[in-house]
């Protein structure tokens, strides 16, 4: 697509930046449903995030994805804030509105519509979450919101797993989350036949450290009928492996990635994304990240 003086600017703004797949996923949609439009990676360095999100309205940027380690800090830059934005606490996409931006979560939209998709349910499920991070906040309000049975939610830090546990449980009306320590993954082993599905929400396994899982007992895998891990890069983590080795069904984060991106394209444009569409950014990305 040509640029002129009708393009529309949208872009990405972290820290580090470089190795973004966003551009891909906008870039392509924008050529598939010719939509004229450019995506672009900033790059923004610390303590700069409230001039970057006010310089990027002043440009006339039209929407921005926000990634890691601005999703908590661009809550002040902005006028208003979905709810379930509001209630995970963290945005990763801002659309133009009168005076600023608004900002959404499509991580929690795109992860809910990726498992979807994959035929995974979590109504009346017993889950484990492995990790309390940003992320692990986030699955966890969406497994609680989504009428989940039970979640026992496993980190290494326990006081971080406590304090997300109170907060979500308070925020959806439940008593559904259970906060444990990492090691404590014991106790849910020895309860019997008992299967779960389990959602990997640590950075353990990324690339270039993909030899390591965040828990390595076999034991443990034997309880996952289903396993779901964020990370995508490597494409079979060594989580995913043992899942695989113990008989369970085991999906990377890549569709996640995709859906976060769909959703936020839809914001911005104000479309529904056609499944063709969806289906060639899925190959792309794919192909990426075999380069
Ligand atoms: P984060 O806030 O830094 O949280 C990291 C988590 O990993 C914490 O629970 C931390 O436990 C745990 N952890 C780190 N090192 C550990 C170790 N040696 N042993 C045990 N636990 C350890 O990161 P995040 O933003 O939540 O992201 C987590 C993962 O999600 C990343 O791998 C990222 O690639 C993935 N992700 C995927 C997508 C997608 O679209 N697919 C989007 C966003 C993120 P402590 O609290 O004990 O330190």
């Amino acid at each position: 697509m040509e640029l002129c003086g009708r393009t529309k600017v949208y872009g990405i703004i972290g820290n580090p930046i470089e190795h973004t797949l966003s551009p891909v996923i906008h870039n392509t949609l924008a050529q598939d449903m010719g939509i004229e439009m450019v995506y672009v990676p900033f790059h923004v360095e610390e303590g700069q995030i409230e001039a970057a999100v006010k310089g990027a309205y002043g440009l006339h940027v039209y929407g921005m994805n926000v990634t890691v380690p601005y999703k908590r800090d661009v809550l002040s830059c902005l006028v208003d804030i979905d709810i379930h934005a509001k209630q995970i606490g963290a945005v990763n996409t801002l659309a133009r509105t009168e005076g600023g931006y608004i900002g959404y979560n499509t991580d929690f939209s795109g992860l809910w519509c990726a498992m979807k998709s994959d035929g995974i349910v979590v109504e009346n499920e017993e889950i484990i979450l492995l990790g309390a991070g940003g992320v692990g906040r986030m699955v966890a309000f969406m497994c609680a919101i989504h009428k989940a049975a039970k979640v026992y939610l496993l980190n290494r830090n326990i006081e971080k797993a406590q304090q997300v546990a109170t907060e979500v449980n308070k925020i959806v009306g439940t008593e559904c989350i259970t906060a444990m320590p990492l090691l404590e993954y014991e106790k849910l082993v020895q309860e019997g036949n008992r299967k779960y599905l389990v959602i990997q929400c640590t950075s353990i396994g990324m690339s270039p450290d993909t030899e390591r899982a965040v828990i390595e007992d076999e034991a443990f895998y034997r309880c996952v009928k289903t396993g779901y891990d964020l990370i995508y890069t490597p494409w079979e983590t060594k989580f995913m492996r043992l899942v695989r080795a113990n008989g369970g069904m085991a999906y990377n984060g890549l569709k996640m990635l995709l859906y976060q991106g769909i959703d936020a394209f839809e914001i911005w444009n104000g479309c529904k994304v056609p499944q063709e569409s969806v289906n060639k950014v899925y190959e792309k990305l794919q192909k990426q990240l075999r380069n």
